[in-house]
């Protein structure tokens, strides 16, 4: 985790910085998303079990925009490939898509 204080902005306290978009932002959440573990909640380390007496902070690796932006390229990915699936499998498949629908059809009218 590459948090510290700026140098050139030592006024904005602690800054983390987002290998998203290369740069530092304020460690608060305004900028990040954290995670808090309450403290009383068990927690488990090298094979040892341990009831934690602080809360705990787990900052998110991206900033707030990245992480929105990297959830929306991974869904956007997602659904393409999805549908680059379906397309090549229905280029594959249109005879015995068709056929199938005639029969249907045939049948429907016949009712
Ligand atoms: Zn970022």
């Amino acid at each position: 985790m590459t948090v510290s204080v700026v140098p050139e902005e030592p006024e904005l306290g602690q800054q983390k910085w987002c290998p998203g978009c290369k740069e530092w932002w304020p460690l608060d959440e305004d900028f990040w998303y954290v995670q808090t573990i309450p403290a009383g909640s068990v927690g488990h380390s090298g094979g040892r079990t341990f009831l934690r007496t602080v809360p705990v902070h787990r900052w998110y690796t991206l900033c707030r925009a990245c992480s929105l932006e990297a959830n929306r390229t991974r869904y956007l990915n997602r659904r393409e490939a999805v549908r680059a699936h379906y397309r090549m499998w229905y280029a594959e498949h249109k005879n015995e898509v068709s056929a199938r629908r005639r029969e249907m059809y045939a049948a429907r009218s016949a009712a």
